[in-house]
């Protein structure tokens, strides 16, 4: 597979683009014109760079309303055409896109297309230049690639061929059959992007909500496995119009660009085997969240000691060499970390206590590994005593550590590196993690949601939005199958809500909430008061009207109430939350049962943001 991205994809200068393109291991740029218009460089500089960096340079961008012009006008579209490739031969560009003409002044007559499309292939091949026709999904005349494809042939000549665009395609829903029509020698390049679902008009939803092949909701893989069948083995370049990427360093969204090509490809490969074959080993199917690791100094520790012996837990192990302890309730391991010189205490340093690592439970660690190599997810090693196991892991949210664990092999890790302590006294009901909430900055969430879903096999349930008492917070939940490992993201667009609150407070994204899965709420949540959890309280408004809203026995609804517990229902069953007081206003936990239910009590969250929010109001006053 070739990749290539168009510079429009990215922030900053041309230069830094380049940079951070062929950083990215991307084979190919396409050159934006305007991107050339503002660089200091000079298109036969911009050549030079991108020789020294490696990069073809496989597209020379748009080239606007040619066809179809009136006599008046079509002389000027024609010097206009000489001059862009006058530039494309100084800048090594060997093909230019035309995108389909939206000028109110461009004939819709077939002939008259044909015929400028056809001098317009005379003159690039007089000078060995190459031309691609790409429909625009807005187009004035030519808006189908059925169409544009029609024109490409009508024209007849080696040097016109075809640009296809999914956006466009898929936007227009045009038939994925329609692609295994077209000679895949005669499609010059293929531009990737994906989009969330909006109803907009094409050209806004266009420009401002294209992003990367799996973050939004087009069928990519469909698309792109369509096209490898039919033979097309040109360049996969991807071309970004997003407002919150270009927020971001251009070296981030390149990565992220690169990341999910391959990822791209390896689920079309999948489909298309034994034809093709995948370059990364599976998608790892986490078995489970194995333990939470709490970066914390001696002071910290103290203070997240007693909250886990408010919520059950008990030590189990201290570290045979290093200041770090096991503490344990069923199959939920949280370690505190109070290594001085280790990872945890600069992660400290930076976010204050808080968890800093969570390792994952897999089948295959070293299929793992090479998989977070083959999406470029940087590993990192820390140095090991004598006698200790190499625990791998690579980088995970917002700095923090993400280690695998072989499946079946933890209790033997635990028993080799920990010594075990008391363990006595009765547990809070609290048997496993049922998800992990974490929060980031807002242009962050594309970012994420490409590492989980490439990296894990997860699905993605749809974006929700969650209205908090100072603005607005979206959500959405990342699973395995098995709902063995379950990821909440949550962002806010606004700067005053909760969680915009906590990564300014955090100083970048983090673990917000840990939710732990109980069999029986009530039982657990009056072992926890009795143990001196501090909850939430939750208004006596909200029992009035989940009474209006569920037919609940009067018992039950008396219970909930005294014990501040959150109820919800949905078509698979019922869902109980008990949420703690937040520990330095940074995470908190959650305490949940499941009946069937598959949601994460998104309705009740206002409820819980609300009550937050005016608790944190109340200490900081
Ligand atoms: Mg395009
Ligand atoms: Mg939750």
């Amino acid at each position: 597979m070739l990749t290539s991205i168009a510079t429009v994809s990215l922030s900053g200068t041309l230069e830094s683009k380049l940079r951070a393109i062929a950083h990215a291991r991307f084979d190919g740029a396409e050159i934006f014109e305007n991107d050339l218009l503002t660089a200091r460089s000079t298109a036969r500089e911009v050549a030079g760079q991108m020789h020294d960096l490696g990069l073809a340079c496989t597209v020379f961008q748009p080239f606007r309303d040619f066809e179809g012009m009136p006599d008046e006008l079509r002389g000027r579209t024609f010097d206009r055409l000489e001059r862009k490739f006058d530039l494309m031969q100084e800048l090594g560009a060997p093909l230019l896109l035309v995108c389909s003409s939206v000028s109110p002044a461009a004939s819709g007559d077939r002939s008259r297309i044909v015929a400028d499309l056809r001098e317009l292939a005379e003159r690039a091949a007089r000078r060995d230049l190459r031309v691609g026709y790409e429909a625009l999904a807005w187009g004035r005349h030519v808006f189908d690639h059925r169409d544009a494809w029609a024109v490409v042939k009508e024209v007849g000549h080696p040097a016109l061929g075809l640009i296809l665009d999914s956006f466009h395609s898929l936007a227009r829903a045009i038939p994925l059959e329609s692609l295994r029509e077209i000679d895949p020698s005669r499609i010059f390049i293929v531009q990737l992007a994906d989009a969330p679902i909006v109803q907009m008009d094409y050209l806004s939803w266009s420009r401002h909500f294209r992003n990367m092949p799996g973050q939004g909701e087009l069928p990519l893989v469909e698309f792109v496995a369509t096209l490898l069948a039919t033979g097309y083995a040109g360049p996969l370049s991807l071309e970004i119009f997003n407002d919150q990427f270009r927020a971001t360093s251009a070296s981030t969204v390149a990565l992220d660009g690169h990341r999910s090509l391959t990822f791209l490809f390896d689920q079309a490969a999948r489909r298309l085997a034994p034809r093709f074959s995948p370059e990364l080993p599976s998608a790892i199917k986490p078995r489970g969240f194995e333990f939470v690791e709490f970066a914390a100094n001696e002071e910290e520790s103290g203070q997240l000691q007693s909250i886990f012996t408010a919520l059950g837990f008990r030590r189990v192990g201290r570290h045979k060499s290093k200041n770090v302890a096991r503490w344990r309730q069923n199959r939920i391991n949280f370690v505190i970390n109070s290594e001085p010189e280790s990872f945890a205490r600069a992660y400290d340093a930076v976010h204050g206590a808080s968890v800093c690592a969570v390792g994952v439970s897999v089948n295959d660690i070293s299929a793992a590994l090479a998989r977070a190599e083959g999406l470029q997810i940087p590993r990192l090693t820390q140095p090991i005593g004598p006698g200790q196991l190499v625990m791998p892991s690579v980088q995970g949210l917002g700095g923090s550590l993400l280690y695998f664990m072989e499946a079946g092999q933890e209790r033997a890790i635990w028993d080799s590196e920990f010594l075990a302590t008391e363990d006595a006294g009765p547990d809070a009901g609290l048997v496993s993690i049922d998800h992990l909430a974490q929060t980031m900055p807002y242009e962050e969430v594309p970012s994420w949601v490409l590492y989980y879903i490439s990296l894990f096999e997860l699905s993605k349930t749809p974006v929700l939005e969650i209205a908090d008492p100072l603005g607005l917070v979206q959500t959405r939940a990342l699973e395995s199958a098995d709902g063995g490992l379950r990821l909440v993201l949550n962002a806010s667009p606004g700067s005053r809500t909760l969680s915009a609150r906590f990564v300014q407070g955090y100083h970048g994204a983090g673990l917000q909430h840990i939710a732990l899965a109980t069999r029986d709420i009530i039982a657990s949540a009056r072992r926890l008061r009795s143990l001196g959890l501090a909850t939430l309280p939750i208004p006596p408004n909200y029992y009035e009207d989940l009474a209006a809203r569920f037919a609940l026995e009067p018992t039950l609804l008396h219970d909930l109430q005294e014990l501040d517990i959150l109820y919800d229902r949905d078509s698979g069953g019922e869902y109980f939350q008990l949420v703690s007081r937040a520990f330095a206003k940074r995470f908190f936990f959650e305490i949940v049962e499941r009946r069937g239910y598959r949601g994460y009590g998104v309705p009740n969250a206002p409820i819980r943001l609300a009550a937050q929010s005016q608790y944190r109001d109340d200490i900081e006053r």
